[in-house]
């Protein structure tokens, strides 16, 4: 009979990934908690929460049975013409704790396609509104997905040269990350701000939106912001009158220690992409919210008014279910304080190891640290990536680095022990460096 691996390397193509020179993808077969099973009985503590998408563990009962309760009941159903209480649920339970009037909840499938979702709207608010807007301001190292909109408006990031020819243009300003210690933040503030500015000024009447990861962008290697950056920023693009999305596609959910990095930071954006944590990583499942007044503007007699976009899975009643019970996780008391607990740990544990002389820009906000590897290659495609990956791996912990970036954000479950075990190995490899 032929094995999981052997079946793997005849018939699936994995995501990037460049089969040639990858170790062959490891066989798990069951996870419970923080840890993952491999068929060869090997284990490891899951650090990266499966690509940030777990929050309370793998496996957790709560939202299996809200799952399995929900298939056997009603497991999909289409969602022009018809609607469902998980997904009326769901809608009420995220607007009620978002700020401000983003209170309407368009469904879709996962980060990239929230993503399209609020660039499509975005568009064409200002066309409802009788102005053709054709550009977007997005940020140098953000990422927003994979799909040709996200890409366009993660260009930047240097992910997708590949298809540079497909992308439409869009202008890029700075990101200010900060980390322990940066003296220089306000400057690297006010540039970017005057970038945008400029942007602005240089294209009238023809930018739709300025979309941001806030607070942290994730996949640009774990680069992390003020809040006084984003409140910035929202006043100068009510001035300007322009829209923000906020991409909380990874930021959501506790992330950065508020259940949304837009609470965390007091700001308002105009639309906001919910994904990855979402469904408690059961489910691919994502949310665009819109502001009350964007509603408003495809609100019309008119077919040509509406928002014409949807997917076949809109809103599937098993994804809906899975995030009723993950937000009822989320909030509950119990969670909130070990999401407290963690980012404690991290503070008392990645921030000194700033002093390593071949580690600096410590930073924790949160459940998520990183530390940038002094290395002559920065970026994704760094050359001490795999070997910091294989040494992590071979101590049986699940730590991804993003290129030279080293970077922890665990499942909420996460106990001390397993955390303070991935912070002695980091010592231990940062020695061997
Ligand atoms: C992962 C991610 C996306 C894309 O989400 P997918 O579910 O992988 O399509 C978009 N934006 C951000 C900030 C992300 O981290």
């Amino acid at each position: 009979m032929s094995t999981t691996s052997d079946l793997d390397k005849r018939h699936v193509w994995h995501p990037f990934t460049q089969a040639k020179t990858a170790l062959p993808p490891i066989p798990i077969n069951r996870a419970s908690g923080a840890k993952l099973y491999a068929e060869d009985g090997r284990e490891f503590i899951d650090l990266v929460s499966s690509w940030w998408v777990n929050l309370h563990g793998h496996a957790h009962p709560d939202i299996a049975n809200a799952v399995a309760k929900q298939a056997q009941t009603l497991e999909q159903v289409i969602f022009a013409d018809f609607t469902h209480a998980p997904a009326a649920g769901l809608a009420e339970k995220i607007t009620s704790i978002l700020p401000g009037d983003l209170n309407r909840v368009f469904f879709s499938d996962d980060g990239s396609t929230a993503v399209e979702v609020s660039l499509k709207l975005a568009h064409q608010y200002w066309r409802n509104k009788g102005e053709i807007r054709k550009k977007f301001i997005a940020f140098d190292g953000g990422y927003h997905g994979d799909t040709v909109g996200a890409m366009s408006t993660g260009a930047a990031s240097g992910f997708f040269d590949a298809f540079k020819p497909m992308l439409f243009p869009v202008d890029f300003a700075p990101y200010p990350e900060t980390w322990e210690g940066d003296t220089d933040v306000e400057q690297k503030e006010r540039s970017s701000l005057n970038a945008i500015e400029k942007i602005l000024t240089d294209n009238p009447g023809d930018i739709a939106a300025i979309i941001i990861e806030p607070l942290i962008q994730g996949a640009g290697g774990m680069r992390m912001c003020r809040p006084e950056f984003l409140q910035a920023l929202q006043a100068l693009a009510k001035e300007k009158n322009v829209l923000v999305i906020y991409d909380e596609v990874m930021t959501g959910f506790g992330r950065t220690g508020d259940l949304f990095a837009c609470r965390k930071a007091r700001t308002q954006p105009d639309l906001i992409c919910l994904s990855k944590g979402l469904t408690g990583g059961f489910m691919a499942l994502s949310l665009t919210v819109a502001r009350d007044d964007l509603y408003d503007a495809f609100w019309d007699d008119s077919l040509d008014k509406a928002f014409l976009h949807g997917h076949s899975f809109t809103a599937n009643p098993l994804g809906c279910a899975a995030g009723l019970a993950s937000f009822d996780l989320l909030t509950a008391d119990s969670c909130q304080q070990r999401i407290r607990g963690i980012e404690a740990l991290h503070r008392s544990r990645m921030l000194p190891l700033n002093a390593h002389p071949k580690a600096h820009k410590a930073r924790v906000m949160g459940t998520i640290a990183a530390l940038d590897i002094k290395t002559d290659d920065s970026g994704y495609g760094a050359g001490i990536g795999p070997f910091l990956k294989k040494s992590f791996m071979d101590r049986g912990l699940l730590i991804r680095p993003l290129g030279n970036v080293v970077y922890l954000l665990p499942p909420y479950c996460i106990e001390d022990d397993e955390l303070n075990r991935a912070y002695d190995v980091i010592e231990e490899v940062l020695h061997k460096i």
